[in-house]
Order: structure tokens, then C-alpha cells, then sequence
């Protein structure tokens, strides 16, 4: 070999070594680039599984493997590939998966698949303050979920003088009526001193809760209903109601779900299916009085 050969070969490695170097750089920029996606779109259906299960998680582990397995189908995931583990006990469902993914130009490289993971964890908990509270004070009994229960009486039912509605941020039946029809827009929480609003309040619940029915557009049940339905009613649990205005602790929240219109005059009640619900507000060990909140903590 020459002098002249021999450079040339070693331009030739150069520039082989150069190519390889561009293509494992391109490599690294598009086939990287697919992994981040579909890393992130598996971190979102992995999410969804652990997000779907955390919501039946009181109805036992079998109603969240259903749950979460279904999800995870409807995202395009094997079960091959789902790890599922729910603890009752700790209110939490946790998922990984893992997905095999075909790589484009990194072939040329010898590479022609990668793994991409996600891990999701969901805790149910209780909640200790919340907002867009309807302004009724619902004495604790053991109530069960989906019966119907009067979380505010009619006058009829006598009383003293208090029948379940609350002053929130004021009194009076205007402020009332637009409390119970939009919810209350300041914070709640438990241990919360507040003033209960005396009389039955007839007009404004019946105006009120007609609008928070009419509302519904999704043909909502109470075992079937949207998140943001005008329907349900979260409420303060309070455990007595004094004589005329007075004040009340709170004690929990509970959800209803009310789609029957009130009665007239002194038998104007509003009558509610108690619910397992969720809200979003701030998380807290107080017993939930089956409405909780559900977030995603890995
Ligand atoms: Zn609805």
C-alpha cells in the first residue's frame, strides 16, 4: 500500500466514522424523540388506569380490576403488560406498564426496539376543605349509598325554627337561593364555625333546586352522572341544629344527588340519593362521610 492509498483509506474511515456519528446523532433526535411520546402517552393511560380504579376502590379490589383493566384496553395497553396492586386499606391503586416500541432509524444502528415504562399511584382520602358547597346542614346518620334521604325539611316537620338551611358569607333568602342554586364560592372546612339560616326558605329552594335540575343536559342518574353535574349537592355534616339562628360545627362533607323538585310551602323539603362522590378541595384524615377526593401522588 502507498502512501496515497493509505490516506485515502483513512479518509474513508472518517468519513464512514462521520456518517455513523450523524446517523446516531439522528438517531438519537427522532427515534428519542418517539420514545418521549410514547413514553408520555402510556404515563396518561397508566394515570387513567390508576385514576379509574381509585373511584370504585369502595366497592372492593374486584370492581377496580375490572375498572382499571377496562381502561387500560380502551388505551391500547395488553394486560400482558399491567401490573395492578390495590390496598384497601390505604385507599391505593397503583399501576405500571410497560410497552415494547419499534424504533426507525436506530435499526440501521442495530437497534430495533426499545422499552418504554410508566408507574401511576392514586390515593383516595378524605377531605377537610372544599368549595361550592350547597348551604344545608345535614345531621350525620349512617346513611347508605344510593337511598333517598331529606336534607332539608319542610316546617310541617316542626323543629326549632331551623330546618337545614345555612347562612354561607351573609344571610338572608337571596343569598340563600344563590348559594343552593351555584354552591357556595368560599372555603369550608371541618371545624368550620357557621350560622344556620332559620325558616323554611320555601321560594328559594323550590326556585334553586328547579334550576339545578333544569340544568342537567346529560340525562344524569344517580348511580350514572357527570362530574360537574348541577345535580349534586355537596354538603356540610354538622352534628346538631340549635334553636333559631345559631351556630353549627362542621363536622364532614357528603355528597346527594337530587333530581325530584321540592315541595310547596311548609312541606318544601329537598330530598336527595346520599352518593359516593368526589371533589377536588383540600385533602385531610377527617373521615369522608363517603365524599373524597382522589389524586395522583406518583
Ligand atoms: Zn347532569
Amino acid at each position: 500500500m502507498n502512501e496515497k492509498n493509505s490516506q485515502r483509506g483513512s479518509v474513508t474511515v472518517i468519513v464512514l466514522g462521520a456518517m455513523v456519528a450523524i446517523l446516531g446523532l439522528g438517531a438519537i433526535v427522532i427515534d428519542g424523540g418517539m420514545l418521549y411520546y410514547e413514553q408520555a402517552k402510556l404515563q396518561t393511560a397508566v394515570d387513567s388506569v390508576v385514576l379509574a380504579g381509585a373511584r370504585v376502590l369502595h366497592e372492593g379490589p374486584l370492581a377496580v380490576s375490572t375498572a382499571a383493566e377496562n381502561v387500560a384496553i380502551a388505551n391500547g395497553l395488553s394486560l400482558l403488560d399491567l401490573q395492578l396492586s390495590i390496598n384497601t386499606a390505604t385507599g391505593k391503586v397503583t399501576a405500571s406498564a410497560v410497552k415494547q416500541v419499534e424504533l426507525g432509524l436506530a435499526k440501521i444502528l442495530n437497534h430495533s426496539q426499545a422499552e418504554v415504562g410508566a408507574l401511576a399511584e392514586a390515593q383516595v382520602g378524605g377531605i377537610s376543605g372544599l368549595k361550592g358547597m350547597a348551604p344545608l346542614g345535614v345531621i350525620w346518620q349512617e346513611f347508605l349509598f344510593g337511598q333517598l334521604y331529606d336534607i332539608k325539611v319542610g316546617a310541617g316537620d316542626g323543629g326549632g325554627g331551623n330546618y337545614g338551611a345555612l347562612a354561607l358569607g351573609g344571610t338572608g333568602s337571596a343569598n340563600y337561593r344563590d348559594n343552593l342554586r351555584y354552591g357556595y364560592p368560599g372555603w369550608l372546612r371541618v371545624g368550620d364555625i357557621i350560622m344556620t339560616e332559620p325558616g323554611n326558605m320555601s321560594n328559594p329552594t323550590k326556585l334553586a333546586i328547579e334550576g339545578r335540575i333544569d340544568a342537567c343536559q346529560h340525562g344524569c342518574t344517580f348511580d350514572r352522572y357527570v362530574a360537574s353535574c348541577s345535580k349534586v349537592l355537596f354538603v356540610p355534616v354538622i352534628n346538631s341544629l340549635p334553636n333559631g339562628r345559631g351556630e353549627v360545627t362542621i363536622i364532614g362533607f357528603a355528597g346527594f344527588f337530587v333530581d325530584d323538585y321540592t315541595g310547596q310551602g311548609n312541606q318544601n323539603y329537598i330530598r336527595g340519593r346520599f352518593i359516593q362522590s368526589f371533589a377536588s378541595g383540600e385533602a385531610g384524615a377527617s373521615s369522608s362521610y363517603g365524599l373524597t377526593m382522589i389524586k395522583l401522588t406518583r
